[in-house]
């Protein structure tokens, strides 16, 4: 009876031997992993550190982009104490609605800036240099108002598509839009303003004619439009025609802003200009139909804290 006993006590004492062995592994194990662990976050720290510090200096733009960024870093930390305040800024509260969500909001931080973005600003303030031209220039298939095959027929691809969809619909409507001037270099717009000024004088010229450098045609962002009910003529008029109307109403749907309102002429200086469209895409174009902003406010917006 006894021996039975013991044999059956044997496997069992090399069970708990056994059993403790691989506790003591466990153990040893996890001690292994949660060191590393402590060692492993300062190395993430520095690499963190690391990629922020590139982000933040290659801004090889301008100044103002920096703090744009920066802006915004702030803002995206803050949003959730200004919710819990009850948006006492309405002004900062409406930035972060401006990236449609947190998770967009990164995607969407503007940029102003460099000449080849969709949401470049360019006015009296800031032009562009003398040698930039779109590399994507191609003509948009809709109808012009001329015959020429000349370069004021161009825009860059994604704003030639917009417009394309633009004019479909605006055909839909049984509207007749013709495309009338589109992209313009440097030199021709040194040309037309030196034409002008000799007409007018140059105050007179600059209040409706850009400078060069200082037009959006050179963006190949813009087309002046207009309808044979104004005789094809960029003038006022074309406000009051049903295209005009139909633009000043569904322009943002497909990326475009009227660029230059009649109310807004302190803002842009330019005189009003119903027929000079600007494509800014159609998320941006929208908020600022919305709420009734100029390119220059939509900057202000990011900009102006
Ligand atoms: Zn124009």
């Amino acid at each position: 009876m006894n021996k039975r006993w013991v044999y059956l006590f044997l496997p069992l004492k090399r069970g708990i031997f056994l059993l403790s062995i691989i506790v003591v592994l466990v153990i040893t194990g996890c001690a292994q992993n949660g060191a590393p662990s402590a060692v492993d976050e300062p190395e993430q720290q520095t690499e963190q550190d690391a990629s922020q510090e590139p982000t933040n200096e290659p801004s090889n733009e301008e100044e103002k982009q920096g703090e744009a960024s920066h802006e915004l870093e702030e803002q995206q930390e803050e949003p959730q104490d200004e919710q819990q305040e009850g948006g006492d800024q309405n002004k900062q509260s409406d930035i972060p609605t401006a990236g449609n969500g947190s998770s967009e909001a990164n995607r969407n931080v503007p940029d102003f800036t460099t000449p080849d973005s969709i949401l470049v600003l360019v006015n009296k303030e800031r032009p562009l240099p003398a040698d930039y031209k779109p590399a994507d220039l191609v003509e948009p298939n809709v109808p012009f108002s001329f015959a020429e095959k000349v370069e004021k027929r161009l825009m860059r691809a994604e704003a030639a598509r917009a417009l394309e969809r633009l004019f479909a619909a605006s055909e839909e409507e049984g509207l007749s839009l013709y495309a009338v001037s589109g992209f313009r270099s440097y030199e021709r717009q040194e040309a037309i303003f030196a034409y002008n000024a000799s007409l007018h004088g140059e105050e007179k010229a600059n209040q409706f004619s850009a400078r060069p450098g200082q037009s959006e045609h050179q963006t190949g962002l813009a087309m002046d439009v207009s309808s044979p009910a104004v005789q094809f003529d960029l003038i006022e008029e074309f406000a009051n025609t049903p295209e005009g109307k139909w633009l000043a109403e569904n322009a943002a749907r497909f990326g475009f802003i009227i660029r230059y309102p009649k109310d807004k002429t302190e803002i842009t200086q330019y005189q009003y200009e119903p027929w000079h469209l600007r494509y800014v895409g159609i998320e941006a174009a929208l908020e600022m139909a919305e709420q009734n902003l100029t390119l220059e406010e939509y900057y202000n917006l990011f900009h102006n804290q």
